[in-house]
């Protein structure tokens, strides 16, 4: 299994991204998770913007809100369909949240990770958990998962009332379910304490320059 994996690593590594004559490296995927209203979109609106990343569009069964666009924010699914690809194993991993499925179509992860691009997935807890223990060595090599940690629940509230896209019910049941996730930061790898986007950014961006230098992610030519 392992030599198995090491073998997939090392054959990908002639495609992988140059770095000079001597090293290239694969693609990171970095995974995002925070509770709604925690400053996610933000922040992943601004890295998407830096250009460094592929931006992996996840799949939903949830309907569209208001001014979002299909294939660029998710490709929005019936239940039937999503189903269909869930069974066929095209998701590198899937959940339901808030009573819908979401999931993380495969393929285009994994090109772009073995092309040495940087992925980004913006997941909930369960998904990244999936991730974690994915069967493939070369996927759980290629993470850094990253924790985006609200200050606390009555400022999620606060941000939650002020974006003002859900009910004051549904609201109370994403609160609900931030406190349940917020306990789960010990299992990533990284934890930002959410402040100004401006400073979840330079974070997160320091997080992307160690993990560009592990030694393990370069390849000698
Ligand atoms: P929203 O409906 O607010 O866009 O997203 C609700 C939750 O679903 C967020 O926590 C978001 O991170 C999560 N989510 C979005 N796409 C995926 C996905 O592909 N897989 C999983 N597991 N969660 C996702």
């Amino acid at each position: 299994m392992w030599l198995h994996a090491r073998r997939s690593w090392n054959v990908s590594a002639n495609k992988s991204r140059i770095l000079n004559k001597q090293f290239s490296r694969l693609g990171i995927l970095f995974v995002i998770s925070a509770p709604s209203g925690a400053g996610k979109t933000t922040l992943v609106d601004a890295l998407k913007q830096t250009g460094e990343f592929v931006y992996s569009v996840s799949c939903t069964t949830r309907p569209p809100r208001e001014g979002e666009i299909e294939g660029v924010d998710y490709f929005f699914l019936s239940n039937a369909q999503f189903v269909e690809r869930m069974n066929a194993g095209e998701f590198l991993e899937y959940a339901q949240v808030h009573g819908h499925y979401y999931g993380t179509w495969r393929d285009n992860v994994v090109s772009n990770l073995k092309d040495g691009r940087d992925v980004l997935i913006d997941i909930d807890t369960q998904g990244a958990a999936n991730v974690r223990t994915y069967q493939d060595e070369f996927i759980r090599q290629a993470l850094a998962d990253v924790f985006i940690m609200p200050p606390n629940l009555e400022e999620l509230r606060r941000r939650l009332t002020k974006r003002g896209t859900e009910t004051t019910e549904e609201i109370e049941r994403r609160l609900g379910r931030a406190g349940q996730e917020m306990k789960r930061w010990k299992d990533y790898r990284y934890t930002i304490i959410s402040r100004s986007s401006e400073e979840d950014l330079q974070k997160f961006r320091h997080i992307v320059e160690a993990e560009r230098y592990l030694s393990r992610r370069l390849i000698e030519n």
